[in-house]
């Protein structure tokens, strides 16, 4: 099985995707977890991201395509599935990794949406900042996650669409619920992907299957 997620920040992406990964046995590779983790560490990538970080901005495409290419050839190593968090966040990083995910044969079999809206996922962000003490989980950064989510990833969710591997949840209820629906859609259609490589899939199949479970459009 293998996942992109695309969700605005605070939509429940780390949580579903740890979900994900554990069900299928899988590797999560969360590009947001990767680079604090540097920045934690301080090691020369985390010093040259961290304020990129901290303002909520993006860091620059190559940092987090070579991270991902790492982390996809460790993945394929592992058996070929993964769950990708955090990765695209806009058009070049996702055809980006359609390349590398096509040189090494596992392109995303899915592309999971999770929608909410920008006031749910502010309070979801602000209760997590009294927790977590995130950098960037202040109110002013969160605006700015949210303002670069609407400009420049959320486009690519047409993408998806288009090449038929769409899938979209509503993730405005409890997370256990839309891990539930999350499950049982992806396990619908494990059957269908684990057919053998000779026998190309139709992307109808998902398109059709996305919708069943409540893909817009
Ligand atoms: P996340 O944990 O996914 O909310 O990501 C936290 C922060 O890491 C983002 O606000 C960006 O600064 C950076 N980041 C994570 N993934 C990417 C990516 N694919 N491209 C650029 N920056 C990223």
């Amino acid at each position: 099985m293998r996942v992109l997620m695309i969700a605005p920040p605070g939509a429940g992406k780390g949580t579903q995707s740890a979900l994900i990964a554990a069900h299928f046995g899988i590797p999560h590779i969360a590009t947001g977890e990767l680079l604090r983790d540097h920045v934690a560490r301080r090691t020369d990538l985390g010093l040259a991201v961290q304020e990129y970080l901290d303002r909520g901005e993006l860091v620059p495409d190559q940092v987090v395509l070579d991270m991902v290419r790492e982390a996809l050839v460790a993945a394929k190593a592992a058996g070929g599935g993964y769950v990708l968090d955090g990765i695209p966040r806009n058009m070049r990083q996702a055809r980006a990794a359609y390349l590398v995910g096509r040189e090494l044969g596992m392109t995303a079999d899915v592309a999971l949406h999770l929608d909410a809206d920008d006031a749910e996922v502010t309070r979801r962000l602000l209760a997590r900042a009294a927790l977590e003490h995130r950098s960037d989980d202040t109110a002013e950064v969160i605006a700015q996650r949210l303002a670069l989510y609407h400009e420049v990833t959320s486009p690519i969710i047409c993408w998806y669409r288009d090449r038929g591997i769409l899938v979209s949840v509503d993730a405005m209820r409890p997370a256990q619920q839309v891990g539930r629906e999350i499950l049982t859609a992806l396990e619908a259609m494990r059957p269908l992907l684990d057919q053998g490589p000779g026998q190309a899939r139709h992307p109808g199949d998902l398109a059709t299957l996305g919708e069943a479970f409540g893909a817009s459009g």
